[in-house]
């Protein structure tokens, strides 16, 4: 090492200088081990190209890459699209293509619907060029705006409570019911189809993705099961993992993250935090975090056992959801905050 490296090494800016490295990746052996996946969890196997599309009812159909899920309905003046997750990306005009040379219906799409603005359902927008009619809540286009991401254009339509589309005769009706999972995810409901899609809130059959789902307003995404369930409705599109769902995975959901709250609501109750103030002394967060360990232990270890071989991955994600339900209803609903004497 030269003299210049060692004397920049002692100054200030050293962190800056040298990598800091994480663990290197660990072998198949030593990762751990969870529960298998209950085989309702998973749906039809891709074909070659990575895809599966089929028919949801009538003329909606839905297509997947086991992870993602869009949807579209073909109709005498073209396709409307429902959401391009960049995974599937030019899989999903395969899936139009087949589905339009089979039914010798056009396989022109000429309106994208976006359920919300992330990336990894709107990314491959910029794939159906510029002469798609794109269609969002107004907020969507806010956050577009925001992002500035040249593959999810913004919309050129976009509406505040509620819309009915109609293309080629057919009908969807477009409606935001308050922010949830983003604050632009919308309702898209096909009353000719039985069908109701709303993207990142259920992922039938699965328990949601770490963190619960991600999802930036907590109160909001739990009132969204209720109302899923007073649409009517028999196919229900997630936008995840490899299957359609029902009315019954709904419910199944909605019972699954009550149960989380119940579990929490005990755990703040339940829970002593005095001998984790008690070890720690004077570092707050050591003993914060150890406090809240134990509480999302208590509250979600029954949880997991319960739905172990109801929902897949239960045993994966559910304590991180179970962490950010309990901040929420500490913070937002108030629960075991005391006002000092
Ligand atoms: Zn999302």
């Amino acid at each position: 090492m030269s003299t210049k490296r060692r004397t920049f090494l002692a100054g200030g800016a050293a962190l800056a200088a040298v990598p800091i490295l994480g663990e290197l990746p660990a072998n198949a052996e030593t990762l751990p081990d969870y529960a298998p996946i209950p085989p309702s969890a998973l749906g039809p196997a891709v074909n070659e190209q990575g895809y599966f599309v089929g028919r949801v009812k009538k003329n909606l159909y839905w297509v997947t890459d086991s992870t993602y899920q869009a949807a579209f309905l073909t109709t005498k003046d073209g396709v409307v699209l429902f959401d391009a997750p960049p995974s599937i990306g030019h899989n999903l005009q395969r899936a139009i293509d087949q589905i339009a040379a089979e039914n010798g219906v056009s396989n022109k799409v000429t309106h994208l619907v976006y359920s919300h603005h992330h990336a990894d359902h709107a990314g491959a927008s910029s794939l159906f060029g510029k002469h798609v009619t794109r269609i969002g809540h107004a907020e969507n286009e806010r956050l577009l705006a925001r992002d500035n991401d040249p593959t999810r254009p913004v919309p050129d339509v976009t509406f505040e409570s509620r819309r009915t589309l109609r293309v080629g005769g057919e009908r969807i009706e477009l409606a935001y019911h308050g922010t949830n999972h983003t604050p632009d995810n919308i309702y898209i409901h096909f009353p000719d189809h039985d069908t109701l899609m709303l993207v990142d809130v259920n992922l039938p059959g699965w328990v949601p993705f770490d963190f619960f789902n991600i999802n930036e307003d907590v109160p909001g995404s739990i009132a969204a099961p209720a109302k899923a369930l007073s649409y009517p409705w028999k196919h229900y599109i997630g936008g995840h993992i490899g299957r359609l769902g029902t009315r019954q995975d709904m419910v199944v959901y909605r019972q699954y993250i009550d149960d989380i709250i119940a579990g929490v609501k005990q755990a703040l109750a339940a829970v002593d935090p005095t001998p984790y103030f008690a070890k720690y002394g004077n570092n707050a967060w050591a003993a914060v975090k150890e406090y809240q360990a134990a509480q999302v232990r208590y509250a979600s270890e029954p949880v997991i056992k319960k739905y172990l071989g109801v929902l897949a991955a239960a045993d994966v994600y559910t304590a991180t959801t179970t962490f950010l339900i309990l901040e929420s209803v500490r913070l937002d609903l108030g629960e075991g905050s005391q006002i000092h004497p």
